[in-house]
């Protein structure tokens, strides 16, 4: 009987691209997502680029009967964890919510797991759990803070449970990726990133301005002590993430306990650098205006990348203008994102 790999919210935007990389690397997957911030469509597009078929099951994580079912259903032999809601400002107004869906979702998959058998897993954790370090770049060694909203500390808790899981039964095999900033899309063009509404991340906003959708950038700040006054982050293309996850998975396959790796490029880029980069890559001016900092933002934020570079074999290879020229293709060519 064949073997499949899980996937939780593998509709979303870095779930696609990791099932894109998995079928190709020849594992069979199966997603649920229950489409609440995805389009079907992405599944339609995942099969374009890689003539394969993930089985596609619509639902719910914390639906404890239905992954009961699929666990009887198929040959599970791992799952990576991308379920979850991931809007900050969202989930400081409706914190429930976000407990819900990125907690009681994850201990319902955990729970549905250990009663399959399935002790394979990787999480999708974030930079958010190391909190605000005094020295860059951030290590896993580093220890971890406090988020200073509930989607972060959503993050945090479940990596506290995770370390519990390893603890009470060895044969739980986990991976728990700290990502930077995932931007980019995949060279096809055919899937990317989709934001319902009006997009809270840096780069989806400066693509929604390139295409005259939104009127201009607010840069959240020129006064942090960085080089040009504006906020750091270390952006990683989705495509090398997503080999990330596949060499995660492969490592964690003959070994137990958990393991945390960073997942960042060890490179960071300001505001000010994002918006000339993407200029660059479109051609398109981008109109923006110096607003106030956002509550809640850190100064700067990178990674020391160099434990998954000897434990993963693994690296960034795409750099500053792969991650534009690609941002713009899908953009460009899917104005309305899924719903082009
Ligand atoms: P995304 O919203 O595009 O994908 C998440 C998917 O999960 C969506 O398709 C959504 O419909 C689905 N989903 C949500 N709740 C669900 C539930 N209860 N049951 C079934 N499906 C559900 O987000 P993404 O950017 O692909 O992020 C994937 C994961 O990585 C998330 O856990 C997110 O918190 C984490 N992460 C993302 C970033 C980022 O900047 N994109 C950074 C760090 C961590
Ligand atoms: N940012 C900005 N304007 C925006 C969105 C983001 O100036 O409309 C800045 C933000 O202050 C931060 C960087 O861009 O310095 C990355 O923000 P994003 O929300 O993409 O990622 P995160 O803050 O979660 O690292």
């Amino acid at each position: 009987m064949s073997k499949q790999i899980l996937i939780t919210g593998g509709a979303g935007y870095i779930g696609s691209h990791t099932t894109v990389s998995l079928l190709e690397a020849g594992h069979e997957v199966v997603i649920i997502d229950n489409l609440s911030n995805s389009s079907i469509e992405s599944i339609n597009r995942i099969q374009l680029i890689t003539g394969k078929s993930p089985i596609f099951i619509e639902g719910d994580i914390r639906d404890t009967d239905l992954l009961d079912r699929i666990f009887t259903k198929f040959n599970i032999e791992a799952v990576l964890h991308f379920a979850g809601l991931k809007a900050v400002g969202e989930s400081v107004e409706d914190p429930i919510k976000y407990y819900s869906n990125n907690v009681c979702g994850s201990l319902s998959l955990f729970q549905a797991m250990a009663k399959a058998d399935v002790f394979r897993l990787v999480f999708s954790s974030s930079a958010t759990v190391y909190g605000e370090p005094d020295n860059m770049p951030i290590s896993e060694d580093f220890l971890t803070g406090t988020p200073t909203n509930p989607y972060g500390k959503t993050k945090l808790v479940v990596e506290q449970i995770i370390a519990d899981l390893v603890q009470a039964d060895r044969r739980w095999s986990i991976a728990s990726l700290r990502y930077f900033n995932p931007v980019g899309a995949h060279p096809s063009g055919l899937i990317g990133e989709d934001p319902q509404g009006i997009p809270n991340n840096l780069l989806p906003y400066i693509s929604r301005v390139a295409i005259g959708e939104l009127a201009e950038l607010s840069v959240f700040g020129n006064d942090y002590a960085t080089p040009d006054g504006t906020g750091i982050r270390d952006y990683i293309h989705v495509v090398d993430l997503a080999k990330g996850h596949l060499k995660s998975l492969h490592a964690i396959f003959h070994k137990t306990g958990m393991y945390i790796w960073n997942l960042g490029t060890g490179k960071g880029y300001s505001v000010l650098e994002m918006i000339a980069a993407f200029e660059k890559a479109s051609g398109k001016s981008i109109a923006y205006r110096i607003a106030p900092r956002r509550a809640g933002d850190i100064a700067e934020c990178w990674a020391n990348p160099s434990k998954a570079a000897e434990e993963l074999l693994w690296e960034a290879e795409l750099g500053l203008d792969d991650m534009m020229i690609d941002t713009w293709r899908w953009q460009s060519s899917n104005p309305q994102g899924y719903d082009s």
